[in-house]
């Protein structure tokens, strides 16, 4: 079942709002297994609409729009869907005595303007939307199926949650499932995965696979179409395990884990403590760690010492250590992660000390970052090199830090279980 979904609004095309809707329905539309092959923005113009929706009829099944269904003369996705569909309509008492309430509620007059919005074509059916004052609409047109929704997220949202994914599914039944599994790597950027697992890239079919960067990390992506849920669920299981033997080592997690969210489990597990020492980071590792529900059972705290003076004040660095390799260099890192291992008391003190860019400090490079983590009676520290912006750096360097700390804990535990 292909399926078309077409944007309207001049606000879309100028770039001034994200289509959000698009991405919320195409997303629901894949999971429930249909093909969604086109998506088209179309500005509020009705020759442009009109051609637009004639297009999709040639190759679409079912045509979604939506925006355009407001009370204004610019909004005339319905009125142009009616055009192209031949169909004339009538005013639904019932919908304009909705309309009237929603007013009434707010304490106001209804504009005369919003009568259109009470049109329905004939024949169509309505999708009630409780989030605002425009039904959709669903038209049956030359064996092509019409939904009308509105723009507003929260209307689109409305009407599809509660009436049009029961609809669909029930009339379009036997589509087959969609399931995607996101598998997040660390320590090796998009091209080198790319490139290892060329083999497997070149002859994806079912499931297929894509690679991408997000937020710090590199993400493959494996989507598998079935009948249901539970071959497409074996299906991403045997990728999973080829993709385990080429990439296993950085592949540390899958779908909603993050590195926060390992570290936080780990040290759980362990019953161990953490505290951060962030400079050049800003406190973001603090603040990822912290996003995690509980984490006050293992975050002691953390200092974000951005200049010497704060090194030495608060963390205690010596100043000797501050002048003689600067700031910037692993000798001041492993002061700061003993440090403030011991001001707070932690089982571990991670610190983070370096250059997120974009100019040089201390004479030292661009990006040049030095993280240390200090344990019970150790501490060690690794050097780095970031090349992005200084917000991806950031993040990349507090990301760095976390996954230091799973790979430290875990060896240092390692042993521990061993010799038990
Ligand atoms: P409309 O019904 O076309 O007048 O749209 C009303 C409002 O809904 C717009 O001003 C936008 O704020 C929002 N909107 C419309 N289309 C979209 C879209 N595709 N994605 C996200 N928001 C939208
Ligand atoms: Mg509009």
């Amino acid at each position: 079942m292909i399926v078309e979904i077409i944007s309207t609004g001049t606000e879309l095309l100028l770039g001034e709002i994200l289509n959000t809707n698009f991405q919320y329905l195409s997303q629901n539309l894949n999971r429930m297994g249909f093909d969604v092959l086109y998506e088209t923005t179309v500005g509020d113009n009705e020759k442009r609409m009109e051609e637009v929706l004639r297009t999709a009829m040639e190759r679409a099944d079912v045509i979604i729009t939506t925006g355009g269904l407001g009370p204004t003369r610019g909004d005339i996705t319905k009125e142009t869907v009616m055009k192209v569909c031949s169909r004339e309509g009538y005013l639904d008492t019932g919908i304009w005595r909705k309309i009237e309430a929603y007013f009434a509620k707010r304490g106001t007059v209804v504009p005369s303007n919003n009568k259109k919005q009470a049109i329905v074509p004939n024949g169509a059916k309505i999708l009630e939307n409780g989030a605002g004052t425009a039904p959709g609409i669903w038209l049956e047109c030359d064996g092509k199926t019409f939904i009308l929704l509105p723009g507003p997220p929260a209307e689109v949202k409305d009407i599809c949650e509660k009436k049009l994914w029961n609809i669909m599914l029930k009339k379009f039944a036997g589509q087959g499932i969609i399931l995607s599994r996101i598998l997040r790597l660390r320590g090796i950027g998009e091209s080198l995965t790319a490139e290892i697992i060329d083999d497997l890239i070149m002859n994806q079919t079912n499931p297929t696979l894509a690679i991408y960067a997000r937020r710090g990390e590199t993400i493959i992506r494996i989507t598998a179409k079935a009948e249901n849920s539970e071959i497409a669920g074996t299906m991403i299981e045997n990728m999973q395990e080829k993709l385990m033997k080429h990439l296993g080592k950085y592949i540390y997690g899958a779908d909603d884990e993050s590195l926060a969210g390992i570290l936080g489990r780990l040290l759980l597990c362990h019953n161990a403590t953490i505290a951060f020492a962030e400079s050049c980071s800003g406190g973001l590792a603090s603040s990822l760690l912290t996003d995690i529900p509980g984490s006050s059972e293992y975050f002691l705290g953390s200092a974000v010492t951005y200049t010497n003076m704060a090194k030495n004040k608060i963390l205690k660095v010596r100043q000797a250590t501050l002048d003689k390799f600067g700031a910037i260099s692993s000798e001041t890192a492993c002061e700061m992660a003993v440090n403030v291992k011991n001001l707070f008391g932690s089982s571990y003190g991670v610190s983070i000390t370096g250059n997120a860019g974009p100019s040089a400090s201390e004479d030292k490079e661009v990006g040049l970052v030095y993280i240390a983590i200090a344990s019970k009676d150790a501490v060690y520290c690794q050097k780095h090199r970031f090349a992005s912006n200084r917000t991806e750096n950031k993040l990349r360097i507090a990301l760095t830090a976390l996954s230091l700390a799973i790979d430290k804990i875990k060896s240092e535990n390692k042993n521990t279980a061993e010799k038990k």
